[in-house]
Parts: C-alpha cells; sequence; structure tokens
C-alpha cells in the first residue's frame, strides 16, 4: 500500500492559468500512481485565496469532472502564505505527504516524481531549489538573492534559492502545526524544524498566463515579515548606534575642551555641543535596551516549540 499524496495550490485570480494546470497536475497524479508511487486515492488540493475573477467557478467544475480535484474556499483574500497554510494544514488530515507548488506552475512539475522518490528514501522535507534564476528580470533577481544574502547574515536560516515549492510528510506537517505565530513566513520556519530533509534542483520557467500576483509592494512586505519575525537584529542595531555616538561624543568632548582652553570658541558652545552628542548617544542607548526586552517580549509572544521529537524508542501500546 503506497502513500497518500496532496498537491496544494494557492490560487488568487488565476482563471488564465487553471485551464492548463489543473491537467498538467492531474498527469503528475496519473503517471505516479501508475508507477505505484503514491496511493490512488491522492488528490489535488486548490485553495481560493478570496479571487474576484472565475477561479472558484473553474475549481467546482474542476472537481465535478474529476473528484481529485478537491478545493478550499477562503472567506477573503488572506495572502499566499496563509492560503497555503490553509491548503497545507487541510491536507494533513488525510495525506501522508504534500507537494505545494504555485498554479502558475513556474516550477517544474516533473521533480515531484524526484521529490516523492526522496520522501521514500526517508525524507521528511524535500525542497525545491531553483538551479539559477535566468527566468527572473534584472531587477527581480538581484533583490531576491540580496535578500536571503541579508537574512543570512542577520543569522536567519534559509535554504538558499528555495521558494515555497516543496514536499512535507504528515510528521513534518504535525511539527509545523505547532507554530502558533500569525506572522508567517514558511521559508523561515521549516529549517526550524530539524527533520531529515533532501533537495532536488529545477529550472523555473515563466508563468504560464495571467500575471504576477505578486507586485513589488507585495515582495517588500513578505520581506520585511521575513526579517522582523526571525530576528531582533535591527533593534540589536539601534543599540550598537548609540554606543557609537557615545563614543563620538567623547571624541567631540576632546575637541571642545581644546577648542575651550584655546579660547578659539563663542561663550556656551562648548557645553551645547556635548550636550546634544551626549544625549543623542543616550538616547538612542536607551531605545536599544528597551528595544532588546520588546525583542525578548516578541519572542515570547510568539510561543514558539521548543523542540521537536524526531523518534520514540517504547513499547507497543496495547
Ligand atoms: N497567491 C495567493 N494569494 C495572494 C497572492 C498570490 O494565493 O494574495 C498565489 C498565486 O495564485 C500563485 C502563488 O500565490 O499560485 C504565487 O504567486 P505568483 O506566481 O503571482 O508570484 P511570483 O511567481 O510572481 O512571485
Ligand atoms: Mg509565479
Amino acid at each position: 500500500m503506497s502513500d497518500r499524496l496532496a498537491i496544494v495550490v494557492p490560487c488568487y485570480n488565476e482563471e488564465e492559468v487553471l485551464p492548463i494546470s489543473i491537467p498538467e497536475l492531474l498527469k503528475v497524479l496519473d503517471e505516479l500512481t501508475g508507477q505505484k508511487k503514491i496511493s490512488t486515492d491522492s488528490y489535488l488540493l486548490f485553495v481560493n485565496d478570496g479571487s474576484r475573477d472565475r477561479t472558484w467557478e473553474l475549481l467546482e467544475e474542476a472537481h465535478q469532472k474529476d473528484s481529485r480535484v478537491r478545493a478550499v474556499k477562503l472567506a477573503k483574500n488572506c495572502g499566499h502564505q496563509s492560503a497555503l497554510i490553509a491548503g497545507l494544514m487541510t491536507a494533513k488530515e488525510d495525506a501522508d505527504m504534500t507537494v505545494s507548488i504555485d498554479a502558475d506552475l513556474q516550477d517544474d512539475t516533473s521533480v515531484i516524481r524526484e521529490m516523492v522518490e526522496e520522501y521514500h528514501n526517508g525524507c521528511e522535507i524535500v525542497y525545491g531549489v531553483r538551479g539559477s534564476r535566468r527566468s527572473d528580470s534584472f531587477f527581480k533577481r538581484t533583490t531576491a538573492e540580496g535578500f536571503y544574502k541579508l537574512l543570512a547574515a542577520l543569522g536567519v536560516k534559509t535554504v538558499f534559492n528555495h521558494a515555497d515549492f516543496r514536499l512535507m510528510s504528515a510528521k513534518a506537517l504535525n511539527e509545523l502545526a505547532e507554530y502558533k505565530e500569525t506572522n508567517l513566513y514558511l521559508r523561515g520556519l521549516i529549517p526550524l524544524l530539524g527533520l531529515k530533509t533532501g533537495k532536488v534542483v529545477y529550472e523555473r520557467k515563466e508563468r504560464l498566463a495571467g500575471e504576477s500576483k505578486y507586485p513589488l509592494k507585495k515582495m517588500l512586505a513578505l520581506a520585511l515579515n521575513g526579517i522582523t519575525s526571525f530576528s531582533v537584529q535591527p533593534i540589536r542595531l539601534v543599540f550598537h548606534i548609540g554606543l557609537f555616538v557615545l563614543l563620538i561624543c567623547l571624541g567631540a568632548a576632546v575637541y571642545a575642551f581644546v577648542s575651550y582652553l584655546t579660547g578659539d570658541v563663542e561663550r556656551g558652545w562648548t557645553s551645547l555641543i556635548l550636550s546634544v552628542w551626549f544625549l543623542g548617544g543616550i538616547q538612542l542607548l536607551a531605545i536599544g535596551v528597551i528595544g532588546e526586552y520588546i525583542g525578548k517580549i516578541y519572542n515570547e509572544v510568539k510561543h514558539r516549540p521548543l523542540y521537536h521529537i524526531e523518534t520514540i524508542l517504547k513499547e507497543d501500546e496495547k
């Protein structure tokens, strides 16, 4: 008896691509069931993220024709990350593994086979990693790669050139469900699970049809969320700037004092300039200290699990 696969696809105004991507994904299921890599009751799970076009009607029609097409309708647009987690959490109830993929099929569906292979080799998470970013515009490529490097510099563990095309086992999803935070940046959370992972490399294609649902504004919001959900370094930076200003204050004090002694200053300048530097430094330092505590509160509020158990050796319960 092989394992059940659910392919989870978030969709926002995707009427132009669904007529192409639904049959293509069904073909992937056919191929894998034919090879007995997945069970025959494997399915596709589309998440309609509050689309305003015919996305939902198309999904209903597809479900009528083939019951392996399942769909969840969110009450309103919640954004890609939330739509994705809605799909994954729904699928984890009855699937042994899930593959998440965008509706525009920019990610190569043929590597799903390799992902499933890795799953059978014991991986709980398999990342789809882009071999290159040739299909991206120069702007998207440089900003995206710069962002991943910045995240790494801030101490956030992410998988380079991996977006949300990945396989996750039911076990990995159950562990992920322990993360109760509302600010979701899945790419940052998954490496924290610490389970056995694999990688498959693929080339990302152009969007099948329609236009990107990730305009610059959404991309920036995601990037900012990625940084602030995983790192308190920006707060710490304020603290360090405060220290730096106080150091400058020391230098300024020497300069002001020498100027005062040589008598080459206006009356009151020395005390004024010293107060400006000193107060500026102290204020930044104080904000940094308060920020440090707010950072702690932030981490507590997120209430992330402290550990994930991989296996337990024990007698079977009778
Ligand atoms: N998406 C979504 N909700 C949103 C925005 C996007 O569910 O608010 C979905 C979209 O339908 C697609 C995936 O997220 O399946 C990725 O979006 P897109 O392909 O437009 O992003 P890009 O590839 O341009 O970064
Ligand atoms: Mg896309």
